[in-house]
């Protein structure tokens, strides 16, 4: 039996990573979860969070996805998420500016204009952003 399992990262817009993997991490919605090849079928929805693998070369790899759906079969990782970026490619300065907008908006109380749950699933994105490009 092969020795990896093949790892996908793809969002609407790109496709992120397409590659061999030792072992796979992830945040599933009801807890971090870990696949290997051989590892049985599953699917479950993702929380904003990181995903992290060894390559093939056995280097730690980071994601950071902001929620989406995993699909595990036994040779192969398929993650659909919303936005991804992996940790060398996220932009610090942009992830700040989006936490000091959201933080903000979270601040003005008394704003009936303000939507308080897409302001605090953008900090989330945000702070997530931040987290993951310190990784490597
Ligand atoms: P912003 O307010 O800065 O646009 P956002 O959370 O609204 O942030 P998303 O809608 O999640 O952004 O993502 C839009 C696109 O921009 C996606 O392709 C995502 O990968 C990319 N992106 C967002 N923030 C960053 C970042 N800090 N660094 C690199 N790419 C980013």
């Amino acid at each position: 039996m092969a020795e990896n399992i093949r790892i996908e990262v793809v969002t609407p817009e790109h496709e992120i990573v397409n590659e061999d993997a030792r072992i796979v991490m992830a945040p599933g919605s009801l807890g971090e979860f870990g696949v290997l090849v051989g590892h049985t079928p599953f699917m479950t929805s993702l929380k904003t969070g990181v995903v992290c693998y060894d390559d093939a070369g056995g280097n730690e790899q980071f994601i950071c996805v902001s929620g989406g759906f995993a699909e595990a079969l036994p040779d192969k990782i398929t993650i659909l998420a919303e936005a991804a970026e992996k940790c060398e490619d996220i932009d610090v300065q942009r992830a700040t500016a989006a936490k000091e907008r959201a933080e903000k908006r979270l601040a003005d109380k008394g704003n009936d204009a303000i939507d308080f749950a897409r302001a605090r699933i953008a900090l989330e994105r945000a702070i997530n952003r931040i987290n993951t490009a310190g990784s490597n």
